[in-house]
């Protein structure tokens, strides 16, 4: 049994339509696949009829982009009701703020000599409802100024870049809130990730957040080192969080992030589902719940 519950489709930053990722999950032998494109639900009716088709259980979600005490953290959002206002208007905040953040960030490369346009970028991002720094990225290596997003990021897009802007971002506390009401479960996506020490979301800050309704944190992840791994796997253990893996996947977006390359333990999907379904019946909305093969 394969679960992985975290991948992006070309609505935000990946690279495959959300049909052809479904199917090449089914290619990896992925039972059970997440559908997460950062800040948007443009992707699931398409998932939902691939995943008919292939045979592969489907969990809806969103990838929110949350900050918590001035640091940027990411929350996985499963199975909420995607038309409960107070979501959806934070969902268009954050879309909003990126599609602004565009053309700053463009005079920022302009300054530095690198002329592209808003239609460069456009051309690039297809499909996407979460136009991103992947997708300046990937302008950068049309023209030939980068070799790859790795090094975009690394050269100008990163948060220490010459290009980097900042967006709005959800408070996290509150969208924990927001997501439990909406009838979903939420994980926070890689916490432990790139950091020299855990911020906020050490054990303190991960108990205040599950007193808010923060379901689990997800473990293996590829931006965890194995030392990391058994250090938050223990602390969820202690706290009563239960624990995910995923591959983070973004088709050619990304590489080492191969569907299935990191996955979720049975017994933890249960438990994801189950805070789902009671999060559904208490709110009284009506949750897209798991979408079985
Ligand atoms: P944005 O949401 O526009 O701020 O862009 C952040 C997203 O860019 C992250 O969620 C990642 O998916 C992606 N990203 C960050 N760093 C890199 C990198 N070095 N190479 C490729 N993609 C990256
Ligand atoms: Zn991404
Ligand atoms: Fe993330
Ligand atoms: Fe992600």
């Amino acid at each position: 049994m394969l679960i992985d519950l975290h991948t992006h489709s070309d609505r935000s930053d990946g690279t495959e339509s959300p049909a052809v990722l479904v199917r090449r999950a089914r290619e990896h032998a992925v039972d059970v696949l997440g559908l997460t494109d950062h800040d948007t639900t443009e992707g699931w009716q398409e998932a939902a009829e691939a995943a008919e088709a292939y045979g592969v259980a489907l969990v809806r979600g969103i990838e929110v982009s949350c900050t918590f005490r001035g640091a940027g953290v990411h929350l996985l959002a499963y199975l909420p009701d995607p038309t409960y206002t107070p979501l959806a208007e934070e969902l268009q905040l954050i879309l909003d703020g990126r599609n602004a953040r565009l053309p700053a960030t463009l005079d920022r490369l302009r300054g530095l000599g690198v002329d592209i346009d808003v239609d460069d970028v456009r051309r690039v991002s297809g499909e996407t409802a979460a136009m991103g720094r992947p997708h300046v990225a990937d302008a950068l290596v049309e023209r030939g100024v980068v070799a790859d997003r790795n090094e975009a990021f690394a050269t100008f897009l990163g948060p220490q870049g010459p290009a980097y802007v900042g967006r709005y971002a959800a408070d996290l506390e509150t969208m924990v809130g927001v997501v439990a009401d909406a009838g979903g479960a939420s994980v926070l996506a890689h916490p432990w990730a790139r950091r020299h020490d855990h911020g906020a979301l050490d054990e303190s800050g991960l108990a205040g957040l599950q007193a808010l309704g923060l379901a689990g944190v997800e473990v293996d992840h590829q931006d965890h080192s194995p030392l990391v791994r058994e250090r938050l796997r223990a602390l969820a253990d202690r706290l009563g969080l239960l624990v995910t893996g995923s591959s983070d996947h973004h088709g050619a977006g990304k590489v080492g992030h191969e569907l299935g390359c990191n996955t979720t333990a049975p017994d933890q999907l249960d438990r994801l589902l189950d805070v789902a379904a009671r999060a559904a019946a208490a709110s009284g909305r009506t949750a897209p719940g798991l979408l079985r093969a």
